[in-house]
């Protein structure tokens, strides 16, 4: 089947990859000329890398670890040490670390926090374990419950101490969703707190080892290309045709792509982001409940800030919790990442976050007001003796879906009820996060329900995932 896919993001590229797999011709579709969306990164006059976001990989993300064994580039992930790493602000420049043990989870995860004694007492830790007992042992189907709730609200329903919430939940929910836990559904947290939990390597931490267009997109791409599918940029899709056909009203039959060129093609797949897909629903569609829902989704703003300095500012080789308000997780990617290693300064990439207030802000003040917060993490080392070379700013006013309570039921599924579309996109249904992971296994999720459409269905059945053990 010749199958068009919008959207050359990872979810976009994970469908394509897949479909090949069981033997269809897809053709991508990406509208800008870079693909990755999220991902997306481009080198700037120097030749230095500007990423659209700091990416961590986790230990926790099969379908993203089998992809990378499957195209043969498992090794262009760097784990890092097991474990978690904080700063202090009431004791400025120190970190405080969650080393996790290696023994089976979820042993591990509650040995580092019993060891951990410099953010939490003793009672808080009880009270902190007790709050968490049912969405330990009642699972997943309690912890999806928990979407009526804010993470506040759900902390203080379970009697967990305030300052647990300050010390990692904020840290956490930002770093996840890029919203405050005052904000976020309780189910986001909780369900990455359970796979950590679950899984031994679950929370541990990788960085790929250079850009991820050319490191992770351009792989699945060519993969997707020898096998006879397609990759276009540059070829944005502005408009979804709908047959006439009696017998397949509402179906649709083409695609229009920038040039006017129209896309014609047996199944369709939207891997938009769903602001991007939002604008472009036919309006026959619009009364379906299924897409009403959709309509309900939005991006969440987040700004990434890349920082070069003329000298060294730390060695920590690992994503850092910033507990910054300004602030969320930012890593000396000069330390942790191949391509951009200098072993004689610095190049910091932060996510800014909550960012509502800062998206329409100039690139200067916000480069000026993380300067101010970083005086705090390098108390000796800025303002002064380092001085600053160089900031790229990365704006995106809609990012992933914002995560708030009640978004869970709205989340679509990757088939729909127009039988020749399906829809991918770390939004949809699937049981992980707006993640890179989630991105990926959406992508496969739709690439099975295209199959499985298919009057020759090549096979029904799903791919598991490989669980492939991080590497030290
Ligand atoms: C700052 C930042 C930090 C992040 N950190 C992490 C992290 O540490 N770990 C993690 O797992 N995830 C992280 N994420 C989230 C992760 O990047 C996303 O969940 C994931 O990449 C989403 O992939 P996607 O394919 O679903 O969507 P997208 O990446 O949004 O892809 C959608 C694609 O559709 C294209 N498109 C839009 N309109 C059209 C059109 N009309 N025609 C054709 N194409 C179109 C877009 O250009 C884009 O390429 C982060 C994101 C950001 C922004």
């Amino acid at each position: 089947m010749r199958v068009a896919i919008a959207g050359g993001g990872l979810a976009g590229l994970a469908c394509a990859k897949y479909l090949v797999d069981r033997g269809h011709q897809p053709v991508v579709l990406e509208r800008s000329a870079v693909l990755g969306g999220l991902v997306a990164a481009w080198k700037d006059e120097d030749g230095d890398w500007v990423e659209t976001g700091l990416h961590a990989f986790f230990g926790a993300y099969p379908n993203m670890l089998q992809l990378m064994a499957e195209l043969g580039i498992g090794d262009r992930l760097q784990w890092k040490q097991h474990t978690l790493i904080f700063n202090q602000p009431e004791k400025p420049g120190t970190l405080s670390r969650f080393d996790v043990p290696d023994l089976p989870a979820p042993i591990n995860v509650l040995v580092s926090i019993l060891r951990n004694n410099d953010m939490l007492t003793w009672s808080q830790k009880l009270r902190f374990a007790l709050g968490l007992w049912p969405a330990i042992v009642r699972g997943q189907k309690y912890v999806e419950a928990m979407d009526r709730y804010s993470l506040l609200e759900w902390l203080r329903r379970q009697g967990v101490d305030e300052r647990v919430n300050t010390d990692i939940f904020v840290a956490a929910s930002k770093a996840l969703t890029f919203i405050n836990p005052d904000e976020v559904s309780a189910t986001v947290p909780l369900t990455a707190l359970n796979r950590f939990l679950q899984e031994r390597y679950g929370s541990k931490i990788a960085f790929l080892d250079g850009a991820p267009p050319e490191r992770l997109c351009q792989p699945i791409a060519d993969y997707v290309t020898a096998r006879g599918g397609e990759v276009r940029t540059e070829t944005p899709l502005r408009r979804i045709n709908l047959t006439e056909h009696p017998e397949a009203l509402g179906q649709v039959r083409s695609l229009t792509v920038g040039n006017g060129e129209e896309i014609v093609a047996d199944a369709y797949v939207s891997a938009m982001s769903v602001d991007a897909l939002k604008l472009l629903l036919p309006d026959e569609w619009k009364t379906l409940e299924f897409f009403q829902k959709t309509q309900q989704l939005e991006g969440v703003p987040v700004i990434n800030v890349q920082l070069w300095f003329d000298r060294k500012l730390t060695d920590v080789d690992q994503l850092l919790f910033s507990r910054s308000p300004l602030l969320s997780v930012y890593a000396d990617m000069s330390v942790a990442c191949r391509e951009y290693a200098d072993p004689d300064r610095s190049m910091l990439e932060l996510v800014l976050a909550p960012a509502a207030d800062w998206i329409g802000r100039s690139e200067d003040d916000i480069v000026a007001a993380t300067m101010a917060e970083l005086a705090k993490l390098f108390p000796d080392q800025i303002p002064e003796p380092a001085k600053l070379r160089k900031a790229r700013v990365v704006k995106t006013p809609r990012s992933v879906y914002k995560a708030v309570p009640g978004t869970q039921t709205l989340r679509p599924t990757q088939t729909t009820p127009i039988p020749n579309f399906f829809m991918a996109g770390s939004y949809t249904q699937q049981e992980y996060l707006g993640s890179m992971e989630g991105a990926v296994l959406s992508g496969k999720l739709a690439a099975q329900a295209v199959n499985n459409a298919a009057p020759s269905a090549v096979s029904t059945e799903s791919t598991p995932a490989a669980r492939v053990p991080p590497r030290a």
